[in-house]
Protein backbone atom coordinates (compact mmCIF):
# COMPACT_ATOMS: atom_id res chain seq x y z
CA UNK A 1 0.00 0.00 0.00
CA UNK A 2 1.65 3.38 -1.34
CA UNK A 3 2.59 5.89 1.92
CA UNK A 4 -0.15 8.58 2.34
CA UNK A 5 -2.30 6.57 0.04
CA UNK A 6 -6.30 7.06 1.55
CA UNK A 7 -8.30 3.67 1.28
CA UNK A 8 -12.08 3.60 2.35
CA UNK A 9 -14.57 0.18 2.44
CA UNK A 10 -17.76 -0.04 2.36
CA UNK A 11 -19.11 -2.94 4.24
CA UNK A 12 -22.46 -3.85 3.89
CA UNK A 13 -24.07 -6.85 6.03
CA UNK A 14 -26.15 -9.00 3.44
CA UNK A 15 -28.88 -8.43 5.73
CA UNK A 16 -31.76 -6.68 3.67
CA UNK A 17 -32.24 -4.79 0.99
CA UNK A 18 -30.02 -1.63 0.58
CA UNK A 19 -31.96 1.58 2.14
CA UNK A 20 -30.92 5.11 1.52
CA UNK A 21 -29.24 5.49 4.75
CA UNK A 22 -26.42 2.64 3.38
CA UNK A 23 -26.52 4.56 -0.07
CA UNK A 24 -25.67 7.64 1.57
CA UNK A 25 -22.86 5.36 3.51
CA UNK A 26 -21.37 3.91 -0.02
CA UNK A 27 -22.04 7.67 -1.46
CA UNK A 28 -19.72 9.29 0.86
CA UNK A 29 -17.59 6.31 1.49
CA UNK A 30 -16.71 6.45 -1.89
CA UNK A 31 -16.25 10.52 -2.33
CA UNK A 32 -13.70 11.05 0.26
CA UNK A 33 -11.64 7.96 -1.30
CA UNK A 34 -12.28 9.37 -4.95
CA UNK A 35 -11.46 13.12 -4.16
CA UNK A 36 -8.10 11.87 -2.73
CA UNK A 37 -7.31 10.09 -5.44
CA UNK A 38 -7.75 6.67 -3.39
CA UNK A 39 -8.77 3.18 -3.52
CA UNK A 40 -12.47 2.20 -2.33
CA UNK A 41 -12.66 -1.30 -1.06
CA UNK A 42 -15.84 -3.12 -1.32
CA UNK A 43 -16.27 -5.75 2.10
CA UNK A 44 -19.14 -8.19 2.51
CA UNK A 45 -19.75 -8.69 6.18
CA UNK A 46 -21.32 -11.87 5.97
CA UNK A 47 -21.08 -13.56 9.27
CA UNK A 48 -24.12 -13.14 11.08
CA UNK A 49 -25.61 -16.26 9.19
CA UNK A 50 -28.74 -16.12 11.08
CA UNK A 51 -29.48 -12.47 9.72
CA UNK A 52 -28.14 -13.07 5.99
CA UNK A 53 -31.22 -12.75 3.50
CA UNK A 54 -30.65 -14.51 0.43
CA UNK A 55 -30.54 -12.39 -3.07
CA UNK A 56 -29.13 -9.17 -0.71
CA UNK A 57 -25.44 -9.26 -1.82
CA UNK A 58 -26.57 -9.08 -5.38
CA UNK A 59 -28.69 -6.29 -4.60
CA UNK A 60 -25.66 -4.84 -3.28
CA UNK A 61 -23.45 -4.89 -6.52
CA UNK A 62 -26.31 -4.25 -8.71
CA UNK A 63 -26.99 -1.28 -6.75
CA UNK A 64 -23.35 -0.01 -6.81
CA UNK A 65 -22.81 -1.00 -10.43
CA UNK A 66 -26.05 1.32 -11.11
CA UNK A 67 -24.48 4.29 -9.21
CA UNK A 68 -21.43 3.78 -10.55
CA UNK A 69 -19.59 3.04 -7.30
CA UNK A 70 -16.79 1.33 -8.78
CA UNK A 71 -14.49 -0.85 -6.18
CA UNK A 72 -10.90 -1.18 -6.21
CA UNK A 73 -9.75 -4.60 -5.24
CA UNK A 74 -10.62 -8.01 -3.71
CA UNK A 75 -9.55 -11.84 -4.41
CA UNK A 76 -10.42 -12.78 -7.42
CA UNK A 77 -13.91 -14.46 -7.47
CA UNK A 78 -14.20 -14.80 -11.52
CA UNK A 79 -15.77 -10.63 -11.79
CA UNK A 80 -13.51 -8.05 -12.89
CA UNK A 81 -12.56 -7.57 -9.67
CA UNK A 82 -13.87 -9.01 -6.39
CA UNK A 83 -15.22 -7.58 -3.25
CA UNK A 84 -13.73 -9.33 -0.24
CA UNK A 85 -16.31 -11.43 1.37
CA UNK A 86 -16.11 -12.21 5.04
CA UNK A 87 -17.09 -15.75 5.24
CA UNK A 88 -14.36 -16.70 2.66
CA UNK A 89 -11.85 -15.19 5.40
CA UNK A 90 -13.33 -17.61 8.17
CA UNK A 91 -9.73 -18.77 9.49
CA UNK A 92 -8.18 -15.86 9.81
CA UNK A 93 -10.30 -14.12 12.34
CA UNK A 94 -9.57 -17.31 14.80
CA UNK A 95 -5.77 -16.90 14.14
CA UNK A 96 -5.90 -13.03 15.70
CA UNK A 97 -8.08 -13.75 18.45
CA UNK A 98 -5.80 -17.01 19.79
CA UNK A 99 -2.94 -13.74 19.36
CA UNK A 100 -4.99 -11.61 21.21
CA UNK A 101 -5.20 -14.38 24.11
CA UNK A 102 -1.99 -14.83 24.06
CA UNK A 103 -1.39 -10.92 25.15
CA UNK A 104 -3.69 -11.16 27.63
CA UNK A 105 -6.26 -8.80 26.10
CA UNK A 106 -9.16 -12.04 25.54
CA UNK A 107 -10.34 -15.17 26.70
CA UNK A 108 -12.40 -18.18 26.20
CA UNK A 109 -15.96 -18.43 27.70
CA UNK A 110 -17.30 -21.55 28.43
CA UNK A 111 -20.56 -20.42 30.03
CA UNK A 112 -23.97 -21.91 28.83
CA UNK A 113 -27.23 -20.21 27.51
CA UNK A 114 -28.73 -20.38 30.53
CA UNK A 115 -26.03 -18.95 32.68
CA UNK A 116 -25.83 -15.87 29.81
CA UNK A 117 -29.60 -16.04 30.03
CA UNK A 118 -29.49 -15.31 34.37
CA UNK A 119 -26.85 -12.68 34.07
CA UNK A 120 -29.94 -10.49 32.28
CA UNK A 121 -32.32 -8.02 34.27
CA UNK A 122 -35.87 -7.68 33.48
CA UNK A 123 -34.80 -4.94 31.67
CA UNK A 124 -32.74 -7.03 29.24
CA UNK A 125 -29.44 -5.32 29.78
CA UNK A 126 -26.46 -5.72 32.03
CA UNK A 127 -23.20 -7.56 30.44
CA UNK A 128 -21.10 -10.21 30.91
CA UNK A 129 -19.89 -10.51 34.41
CA UNK A 130 -16.35 -12.13 33.47
CA UNK A 131 -16.99 -14.92 35.31
CA UNK A 132 -14.38 -16.78 32.93
CA UNK A 133 -11.77 -14.62 33.50
CA UNK A 134 -10.91 -16.45 36.25
CA UNK A 135 -10.48 -20.05 35.13
CA UNK A 136 -7.09 -21.40 35.75
CA UNK A 137 -4.99 -22.70 32.48
CA UNK A 138 -5.63 -26.35 33.74
CA UNK A 139 -9.34 -25.25 33.73
CA UNK A 140 -9.48 -24.00 30.31
CA UNK A 141 -7.33 -27.35 28.92
CA UNK A 142 -10.41 -29.55 30.92
CA UNK A 143 -12.85 -28.11 29.13
CA UNK A 144 -11.07 -27.80 25.95
CA UNK A 145 -10.06 -31.58 26.01
CA UNK A 146 -14.19 -32.64 27.10
CA UNK A 147 -15.51 -30.57 23.79
CA UNK A 148 -16.98 -27.92 25.66
CA UNK A 149 -18.14 -25.47 23.55
CA UNK A 150 -16.86 -21.75 23.98
CA UNK A 151 -16.72 -18.24 22.65
CA UNK A 152 -13.53 -15.48 22.84
CA UNK A 153 -14.42 -12.47 24.29
CA UNK A 154 -12.59 -9.32 24.84
CA UNK A 155 -10.69 -9.05 27.67
CA UNK A 156 -11.78 -5.34 28.70
CA UNK A 157 -9.37 -3.38 31.30
CA UNK A 158 -11.65 -3.00 34.58
CA UNK A 159 -10.33 0.55 35.27
CA UNK A 160 -9.81 3.69 33.58
CA UNK A 161 -10.92 5.56 30.21
CA UNK A 162 -10.76 4.62 26.80
CA UNK A 163 -10.93 8.35 23.94
CA UNK A 164 -11.04 8.60 20.59
CA UNK A 165 -11.51 11.00 18.14
CA UNK A 166 -14.01 10.92 15.22
CA UNK A 167 -13.95 13.74 12.39
CA UNK A 168 -17.85 14.54 12.55
CA UNK A 169 -18.46 14.13 16.68
CA UNK A 170 -15.22 15.28 18.06
CA UNK A 171 -13.30 13.60 21.10
CA UNK A 172 -14.83 11.22 22.63
CA UNK A 173 -13.98 9.48 26.12
CA UNK A 174 -15.42 7.11 28.07
CA UNK A 175 -14.97 4.97 31.82
CA UNK A 176 -14.14 1.48 30.80
CA UNK A 177 -16.19 0.16 33.42
CA UNK A 178 -18.85 0.81 31.05
CA UNK A 179 -17.93 -1.50 28.42
CA UNK A 180 -18.55 -5.10 28.47
CA UNK A 181 -16.34 -8.43 27.37
CA UNK A 182 -17.83 -8.48 23.96
CA UNK A 183 -18.19 -11.76 22.06
CA UNK A 184 -15.02 -11.58 19.28
CA UNK A 185 -15.16 -15.39 17.74
CA UNK A 186 -18.78 -17.26 18.20
CA UNK A 187 -19.21 -20.63 19.67
CA UNK A 188 -19.69 -21.69 15.69
CA UNK A 189 -16.03 -20.00 15.00
CA UNK A 190 -17.03 -17.54 12.57
CA UNK A 191 -16.22 -13.48 14.09
CA UNK A 192 -18.87 -11.22 15.46
CA UNK A 193 -19.08 -7.92 13.17
CA UNK A 194 -17.22 -6.16 16.05
CA UNK A 195 -14.25 -8.33 15.80
CA UNK A 196 -13.80 -8.74 12.04
CA UNK A 197 -14.49 -5.00 11.37
CA UNK A 198 -11.10 -4.42 12.93
CA UNK A 199 -9.19 -6.91 11.79
CA UNK A 200 -10.37 -5.94 8.30
CA UNK A 201 -9.54 -2.76 8.43
CA UNK A 202 -6.15 -3.10 9.47
CA UNK A 203 -5.45 -5.86 7.06
CA UNK A 204 -6.82 -4.16 4.13
CA UNK A 205 -5.01 -0.68 5.20
CA UNK A 206 -7.99 1.19 5.60
CA UNK A 207 -7.55 4.61 6.93
CA UNK A 208 -10.75 6.33 6.84
CA UNK A 209 -13.47 3.92 8.40
CA UNK A 210 -16.93 5.81 7.46
CA UNK A 211 -20.22 4.36 9.00
CA UNK A 212 -23.24 4.84 10.49
CA UNK A 213 -23.01 6.68 14.11
CA UNK A 214 -25.46 3.96 15.46
CA UNK A 215 -21.39 2.30 15.82
CA UNK A 216 -20.10 5.33 17.73
CA UNK A 217 -20.91 3.21 21.11
CA UNK A 218 -18.83 0.57 20.10
CA UNK A 219 -15.79 2.18 19.13
CA UNK A 220 -14.22 2.52 22.33
CA UNK A 221 -14.13 -1.38 22.04
CA UNK A 222 -12.43 -1.40 18.66
CA UNK A 223 -9.89 1.20 19.86
CA UNK A 224 -8.58 -1.16 23.19
CA UNK A 225 -8.60 -3.70 19.92
CA UNK A 226 -6.26 -1.87 17.88
CA UNK A 227 -4.17 -1.01 21.20
CA UNK A 228 -3.85 -4.72 22.26
CA UNK A 229 -2.50 -5.76 18.73
CA UNK A 230 -0.42 -2.43 18.32
CA UNK A 231 -2.47 -1.07 15.51
CA UNK A 232 -2.69 2.65 14.42
CA UNK A 233 -6.57 3.44 14.88
CA UNK A 234 -7.87 4.72 11.71
CA UNK A 235 -9.38 7.90 11.13
CA UNK A 236 -13.83 7.46 12.19
CA UNK A 237 -16.23 9.00 10.16
CA UNK A 238 -19.78 8.50 11.69
CA UNK A 239 -22.57 9.82 10.05
CA UNK A 240 -25.67 10.48 11.32
CA UNK A 241 -28.82 8.95 10.53
CA UNK A 242 -31.60 9.82 7.46
CA UNK A 243 -34.51 9.89 9.14
CA UNK A 244 -38.34 9.16 8.25
CA UNK A 245 -39.53 11.58 10.75
CA UNK A 246 -38.51 13.15 14.36
CA UNK A 247 -38.14 9.71 16.02
CA UNK A 248 -37.41 6.86 13.53
CA UNK A 249 -34.70 6.17 10.75
CA UNK A 250 -35.92 5.53 7.28
CA UNK A 251 -35.78 1.61 7.09
CA UNK A 252 -37.43 -0.80 4.85
CA UNK A 253 -39.73 -2.16 8.11
CA UNK A 254 -41.38 1.10 8.07
CA UNK A 255 -41.87 0.54 4.22
CA UNK A 256 -39.61 3.23 3.31
CA UNK A 257 -38.33 3.04 -0.64
CA UNK A 258 -34.87 1.24 -1.13
CA UNK A 259 -32.88 2.45 -4.01
CA UNK A 260 -34.14 -0.04 -6.19
CA UNK A 261 -38.32 1.20 -5.68
CA UNK A 262 -37.00 4.52 -6.62
CA UNK A 263 -35.29 3.33 -10.03
CA UNK A 264 -38.36 1.30 -10.34
CA UNK A 265 -40.78 4.54 -9.39
CA UNK A 266 -38.42 6.23 -12.60
CA UNK A 267 -36.76 8.10 -10.65
CA UNK A 268 -33.08 8.44 -12.78
CA UNK A 269 -29.84 7.27 -10.64
CA UNK A 270 -27.94 10.72 -10.83
CA UNK A 271 -31.11 12.56 -9.21
CA UNK A 272 -31.63 9.88 -6.28
CA UNK A 273 -27.44 9.78 -5.99
CA UNK A 274 -27.25 13.89 -6.03
CA UNK A 275 -30.20 14.03 -3.65
CA UNK A 276 -28.75 11.31 -1.19
CA UNK A 277 -25.53 12.89 -0.90
CA UNK A 278 -27.15 16.16 -0.21
CA UNK A 279 -28.94 14.90 2.63
CA UNK A 280 -26.13 15.30 5.44
CA UNK A 281 -23.59 16.82 3.43
CA UNK A 282 -23.37 20.71 2.64
CA UNK A 283 -20.84 22.05 -0.61
CA UNK A 284 -19.21 24.75 0.60
CA UNK A 285 -17.05 27.87 -0.65
CA UNK A 286 -18.63 28.80 -4.16
CA UNK A 287 -20.96 25.76 -4.66
CA UNK A 288 -22.88 26.47 -1.57
CA UNK A 289 -25.46 27.53 -3.58
CA UNK A 290 -25.86 24.47 -5.68
CA UNK A 291 -28.11 21.92 -5.57
CA UNK A 292 -27.50 19.70 -8.63
CA UNK A 293 -23.95 17.95 -9.17
CA UNK A 294 -22.80 14.80 -11.22
CA UNK A 295 -21.01 11.99 -9.17
CA UNK A 296 -17.69 13.02 -10.67
CA UNK A 297 -18.74 16.87 -10.22
CA UNK A 298 -19.14 15.58 -6.04
CA UNK A 299 -15.99 13.59 -6.51
CA UNK A 300 -14.16 16.72 -7.06
CA UNK A 301 -15.52 18.75 -4.23
CA UNK A 302 -16.41 16.06 -1.33
CA UNK A 303 -14.79 17.55 1.83
CA UNK A 304 -15.04 15.18 5.04
CA UNK A 305 -15.75 19.09 6.62
CA UNK A 306 -18.92 19.09 5.23
CA UNK A 307 -20.49 16.20 6.72
CA UNK A 308 -23.51 17.06 9.13
CA UNK A 309 -23.98 15.89 12.70
CA UNK A 310 -27.32 16.49 12.80
CA UNK A 311 -29.28 13.82 11.39
CA UNK A 312 -31.07 14.40 8.12
N1 LIG B 1 -21.69 -4.38 8.34
C1 LIG B 1 -22.03 -3.18 9.03
C2 LIG B 1 -23.41 -2.72 8.62
O1 LIG B 1 -23.89 -3.12 7.58
C3 LIG B 1 -21.03 -2.11 8.62
C4 LIG B 1 -20.60 -1.19 9.64
C5 LIG B 1 -19.23 -0.65 9.23
O2 LIG B 1 -19.14 -0.02 8.17
O3 LIG B 1 -18.26 -0.90 9.95
O4 LIG B 1 -24.02 -1.98 9.35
Amino acid sequence: IPRGEVRTRFAPSPTGYMHIGNLRTALYTWLIARHQGGKFILRIEDTDQERFVEGATEVIYKTLRQCGLDWDEGPDLGGPVGPYVQTERRDLYGRYAELLIERGHAYRCFCTKERLDSLHGEDGLGGYDGCCRKLSAAEIDEKLAAGVPYVIRQKIPAEGQTTFHDVVFGDITVENATLDDQVLIKSDGLPTYNFANVVDDHLMGITHVVRGSEYLSSAPKYNLLYEGFGWAVPTYVHCSPVMRDAHNKMSKRHGDPSYQDLIAQGYLSEAVENYVTLLGWSPRGEYAEREFFTLSELAEIFDIGGISKSPA
